[in-house]
């Protein structure tokens, strides 16, 4: 897969698609990520990007020229798809592992980092295929969210995670929170990790972290279950824990 992250910071970027497992996976070529600065295409002595807003009011707007000639600098229209370009916006539809997944299917997307006010509004609806946002906030740029979609993406492609259980098993995933995790010492702070995880009975185990999962999923975010897939043991735990807070449903 090859990833383009169109911006004004290209070094910023460049500095975390250096590091840990998506540096190893570029490096081993599992996946492709550069990083175009789109003041290269400004088009004007100064290197300028941005104006003022029409209408008047705070801060700059980015040109649509440059945008436009940078993402046109990345394929050649004769022989190649249009790569699918998502603009990464505060207003745009909020990014899930669901859509990561959906993403990491294609051979190529392009991500597009705003900056200041955002970008002239014709551009977008020019060449932008999808807009994603990172959640209700507003950020000073799209970088980080770029670099987030990014992440997100390139760990459910084959081989950057050594196995696909990595995944599967996490938040997320399955319609489930991820069970609680613990590692070596077996006490810590008079604290004990649970019995069962040091048994090396692995269906008990997993039966353990199954419940854990749907109990961290119930206490957290249980508007979540709705959707989850439950076996009929497993939907018999939720009722007792439904049960337990005394909520008939
Ligand atoms: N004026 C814009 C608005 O009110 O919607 C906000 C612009 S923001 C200061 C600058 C850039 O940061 C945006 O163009 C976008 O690329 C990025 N950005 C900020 N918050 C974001 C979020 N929650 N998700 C994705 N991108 C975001």
């Amino acid at each position: 897969m090859k990833i383009d992250i169109m911006t004004l910071f290209p070094e910023m970027c460049q500095r975390v698609l250096d590091e840990s497992i998506i540096g190893r996976a570029r490096k081993s070529g599992k996946v492709e990520i550069s990083c175009v600065n789109i003041r290269d295409f400004s088009g004007n002595k100064h290197n300028k990007v941005d104006d003022t807003p029409y209408g008047g009011g705070m801060g700059m707007v980015m040109s649509a020229t440059p945008i436009y000639n940078c993402f046109n600098s990345l394929y050649n229209p004769e022989t190649e798809q249009k790569p699918h370009l998502i603009y990464l916006s505060p207003k745009g539809k909020t990014f899930t592992q669901k859509k990561a997944v959906e993403l990491s299917k294609l051979d190529r997307i392009v991500l597009l980092c705003g900056h200041y006010e955002g970008v002239d509004q014709r551009v977008i609806d020019e060449i932008v295929d999808e807009e994603i946002s990172v959640g209700d906030f507003v950020l000073t740029g799209g970088e980080l969210p770029a670099l987030t979609v990014a992440d997100a993406v390139c760990r459910m492609l084959p081989g950057v995670l050594s196995d696909e259980v990595c995944f599967t098993e996490e938040s997320h995933f399955e319609g489930l929170l991820e069970y609680p995790q613990y590692t070596k010492p077996d006490t810590w702070m008079e604290r004990k990790v649970p019995e069962v995880l040091l048994s090396g009975h692995h269906a008990n185990i997993n039966k353990w972290r199954r419940e854990k999962a749907i109990e961290e999923t119930f206490k957290r975010r249980p508007e979540m279950l709705k959707d989850a897939k439950l076996s009929k043991k497993e939907q018999e735990f939720l009722k007792t824990l439904l049960k337990d807070v005394g909520t008939d449903q």
